[in-house]
C-alpha cells in the first residue's frame, strides 16, 4: 500500500529535503507509542461536500477503509452550519462558534451601507481560535492542510498549508514560510484547487480533480511521516468539485440525467479512489490516533435555479431603471433604488436585503416598517412555487432567530432556503421565466444539503455518540479526546461518550 509513498520519500531524500532548516523537520524527540489504548493524537480527514446518503448509506461496502473505520467506531449524519456552505462551515467546525460570532455568512459578504460593496472572508476575517490554535498554545504540535479560510497563512505550532481562497501557488501559502517549495517537490507541482472547475469539458475536469487529489495526498502522507504531529487535519476539495461537475451524469433522479452516459460512475469511482488514500492516511496515523472523517455539508441533485431578483421585480418590490431584453448580471447601477424595497444575492442559499432608510444610501423602508416588510417578504417567499406550480418547501430565516453574537446585524435581512435546498437561487435579471435550468456561474449540477457526514474510530474503549451531531461539536470533541478543557465560548458539545 505504501509503495508510492516510499518513492516520494526516496525522491525527497534525493532533493535534500532534510537539509532545509525549517520547523517541518524538527521533532521533539518523542517516541510514538503505537499500542496505547487511549488516543494521544487526532486525525481529521475532511471530504468537502461528501453526502452521507451516498457515502455511508449506499457505497460503504465498496469503500473498505471507510467501512473499517465505521465498523470499529461510529458514523452518521452531521448537521452543517447555517448556511450550509463551505465558508463559513469549516470555520464553524474548527472554532465551534456560529456565523453571528464569526461575522461572515459566505465567502462573499456585503459591505453594510453599500449597494455594490463586497468583501471576501479569508483567514484575516477569522478572529476566533481554531482547535489547532488552542492545541498549539497548549504545546501540541499541529498540521493543517487545505482547510478553507486559512489564507493568508498565520503562524501555528507546526504546519499550515492554505486552501482554495489562495490566489495561486506563487503566494506564500504555507507556514513555515518556504515550505511550499518542498511541497512542490513532493507533489511534483502542488495544486490547491481545480481552476475553472465550472466547465463543460468534463474529461478535463475529471482528470484535474484526480490530479489535485493525488498531489494533495502525496503531500499529506509525506507530512504525516516526517512531522511529529499531535493533531493532523486535511481537507480534500475534490468531492465538492466532482459533485458540482458530475451529479447529473450519475444520479438517475437528476432532471438532466442521461442513461448510458460516459460518466455514470464518475462520482462513485472517485470515492473508491479517495478511500484508498484514506486507507494509507489511517495506516500512517498509527493505532494511537483517533480518526474522524467529516464533511462540512452534504450535496444532492439540483432541481433548478429560481430567479429571485426577477421575482422581486414581478412582486413590485425591486424596480429597475429600464426594462431588460436579455439576461443581465444584477448590478446596483441597474436599480431605481428610490422605488426599491428589497434585492437579493443568489447561490445555494439566498440572501435578501431590505432597502432600509438610514442604512442604505437611498433607503426606502423606514425603520418602523422594517419588521412588517420582513414578515411580508417571509410570507411571500414561503409561497414561491416551482415550475409545475407546486409550493416549494421553503425556509426563510431572520438572522436574529438563528444566530447569536456581535455580528448578527451584519447578516442579510433574510436567509432563504428554497425547496429544502433542492433549488438554488439565481440573481441575474431579465430572465425569460422565473424558473431556470442553467446557472449564471457556469455548469453546475448539484446543490448543498443540510447534513454532512461524520465517521470516527477511537483507539481504546471510548467511542463517540453521533446522533444529533452538529459540526460545531467537532472542536470540543477533539479537545476532550486529547485531554484539554473546552473553552466556555465554544457552542458545540463533545461527542465523546463516558
Ligand atoms: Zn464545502
Amino acid at each position: 500500500m505504501l509503495a508510492n509513498l516510499d518513492a516520494v520519500v526516496a525522491r525527497r531524500a534525493r532533493v535534500g529535503y532534510n537539509d532545509t532548516p525549517i520547523a517541518l523537520y524538527g521533532t521533539r524527540g518523542r517516541t510514538r507509542n503505537r499500542t496505547m489504548s487511549e488516543a494521544s493524537r487526532v486525525v481529521i480527514i475532511g471530504w468537502d461536500c461528501a453526502p452521507p446518503q451516498l457515502v455511508l448509506d449506499q457505497w460503504l461496502d465498496d469503500l473498505p477503509h471507510l467501512k473499517a473505520i465505521v465498523e470499529g467506531g461510529a458514523a452518521g449524519r452531521m448537521r452543517s452550519s447555517d448556511p450550509p456552505i463551505t465558508v463559513p462551515a469549516w470555520t464553524c467546525m474548527m472554532t465551534s462558534v456560529n456565523p453571528g460570532q464569526l461575522g461572515f455568512f459566505g465567502f462573499r459578504n456585503r459591505r453594510i451601507g453599500e449597494y455594490d460593496g463586497k468583501w471576501i472572508a479569508n483567514n484575516s476575517a477569522v478572529k476566533h481560535p481554531r482547535v489547532w490554535d488552542i492545541l498549539g498554545d497548549a504545546g501540541k504540535r499541529v498540521c493543517a492542510v487545505n482547510v478553507p479560510q486559512t489564507y493568508p497563512v498565520t503562524a501555528v505550532n507546526g504546519i499550515l498549508v492554505s486552501s482554495f481562497l489562495t490566489p495561486d501557488t506563487n503566494c506564500e501559502y504555507t507556514y513555515p514560510p518556504g515550505l511550499r517549495k518542498q511541497l512542490d517537490i513532493v507533489a511534483d507541482g502542488y495544486m490547491i484547487d481545480v481552476d475553472g472547475f465550472r466547465t463543460d469539458d468534463k474529461q478535463w475536469l475529471l482528470d484535474e480533480i484526480y490530479r489535485m487529489t493525488d498531489k494533495r495526498h502525496r503531500v499529506c502522507k509525506a507530512l504525516m511521516q516526517v512531522d511529529d504531529w499531535d493533531f493532523f487535519m486535511m481537507v480534500e476539495m475534490g468531492p465538492d468539485r466532482i459533485g458540482h461537475g458530475f451529479w447529473k451524469y450519475c444520479d438517475p433522479e437528476h432532471p438532466k440525467y442521461e442513461r448510458g452516459n460516459p460518466f455514470e460512475t464518475a462520482i462513485f469511482d472517485y470515492y473508491t479512489h479517495l478511500d484508498e488514500h484514506l486507507g494509507e492516511l489511517v495506516e500512517l496515523a498509527g493505532d494511537d490516533a483517533a480518526i474522524l472523517v467529516v464533511s462540512d455539508h452534504g450535496g444532492k441533485a439540483m432541481k433548478g435555479s429560481f430567479c429571485i431578483n426577477d421575482w422581486l421585480i414581478e412582486q413590485g418590490l425591486l424596480c429597475l431603471k429600464r426594462p431588460l431584453t436579455e439576461i443581465t448580471r444584477f448590478t446596483a447601477d441597474l436599480v431605481d433604488w428610490e422605488r426599491t424595497t428589497a434585492w437579493a444575492w443568489g447561490g445555494y442559499y439566498g440572501r435578501l436585503f431590505i432597502n432600509m432608510k438610514g442604512r442604505e444610501p437611498q433607503g426606502t423602508v423606514p425603520q418602523s416598517e422594517y419588521e412588517n416588510v420582513r414578515d411580508d417578504l417571509i410570507a411571500r417567499i414561503e409561497a414561491i412555487t416551482d415550475d409545475t406550480g407546486r409550493v416549494m418547501r421553503n425556509t426563510v430565516h431572520r438572522p436574529q432567530d438563528i444566530y447569536t453574537g456581535p455580528h448578527v446585524d451584519e447578516a442579510p435581512d433574510l436567509l432563504i432556503y428554497l425547496d429544502d435546498l433542492d433549488w438554488r437561487l439565481g440573481q441575474d435579471v431579465g430572465n425569460p421565466t422565473l424558473h431556470s435550468f442553467d446557472t449564471e456561474i457556469g455548469p453546475d449540477d448539484s446543490v448543498h444539503d443540510f447534513f454532512g457526514m461524520i465517521a470516527t474510530r477511537l483507539p481504546g474503549e471510548r467511542q463517540l455518540t453521533i446522533e444529533n451531531a452538529h459540526l460545531m461539536d467537532v472542536a470540543p470533541t477533539v479537545l476532550e479526546i486529547l485531554g484539554h478543557d473546552v473553552p466556555d465560548h465554544m457552542e458545540g458539545c463533545s461527542l465523546l461518550r463516558d
